[in-house]
């Protein structure tokens, strides 16, 4: 059953177009992939579904209903979350309260206190530094914790803006397993990468975007086989 659904939808930032006749879906269940180079529009397409972009044209519809014209709050309140690019925690704050703000939003303390305990036992970085500041984490324990303040707000969808970027391979393959994990556990996911080969093996459907247009989509077994993507994208491993 499809849980996003993204028809037609166009972006403009003033004059420039950043996206422009958007298809996308993701069913329930899903990890869907969008790639393309910097400057495609994978980000804009994150903000579009969120609501922290307006839309020129088209329709998104999420769980059965239309969002299009929804603000963020009740789209995040739905079951949409976004982990943006550069991870966006909070240095200045430690990293248990930067979990707690990641479910301000809920009144089941006692289930909130469990689920940040299960987050410790997968993640056991974060539970040793759990009254340390966040600023005092590596940049893969950092994404660690926004995933896991993410994983906070209940999501049904968990949209990944680009985060491998800057982790060590050794927390890339971390990263990775995370994401296969969750999926594993019930969670969709919209993951935006610019590791192309790792994001096309966790993936059951992918889309790449160039100047704002999808200009290929499908299965990502087929389009890691496909010589274009392999020349424009894979070329550096
Ligand atoms: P990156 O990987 O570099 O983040 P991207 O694929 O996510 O790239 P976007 O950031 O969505 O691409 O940008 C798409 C287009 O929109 C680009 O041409 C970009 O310069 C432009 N753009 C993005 N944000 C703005 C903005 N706030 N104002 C004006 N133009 C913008």
């Amino acid at each position: 059953m499809a849980l996003l659904e993204v028809s037609a939808i166009e972006v403009n930032y003033g004059r420039v177009t950043a996206l422009s006749g958007v298809d996308l879906t993701v069913n329930e269940g899903e990890i869907v992939t969008v790639l393309g180079a910097n400057g495609a529009g994978k980000s804009t397409l994150l903000r579009a579904i969120l609501g922290a972009v307006p839309l020129k044209a088209g329709g998104i519809r999420f769980s059965g209903a239309d969002i299009t014209r929804a603000p963020t709050h009740s789209r995040i309140a739905s079951g949409l979350v976004l982990v943006p690019e550069g991870r966006r925690i909070l240095i200045s704050l430690s990293v248990e309260e930067n979990l707690q703000l990641g479910a301000h939003m809920r009144t089941d303390t006692t289930r909130v206190k469990a689920e940040i305990d299960a987050i410790y036992q997968r993640f056991p970085n974060l539970a040793e530094r759990r009254h340390m500041l966040a600023s005092c984490l590596s940049g893969g324990e950092q994404q660690m914790l926004a995933i896991g303040r993410a994983m906070l707000a209940k999501p049904r969808l968990m949209m990944l803006d680009e985060p491998s970027l800057g982790l060590s391979p050794l927390f890339v393959s971390k990263l990775f397993d995370l994401i296969k994990e969750l999926n594993r556990d019930g969670l969709s996911i919209l993951l935006v990468e610019q590791n192309t080969g790792k994001a096309l093996g966790v993936a059951h459907q992918a889309t790449v975007l160039e100047l704002g247009r999808v200009v290929m989509a499908g299965d990502p077994k087929a389009l890691a086989a496909d010589p274009r993507l392999q020349q424009a994208y894979l070329g550096e491993g």
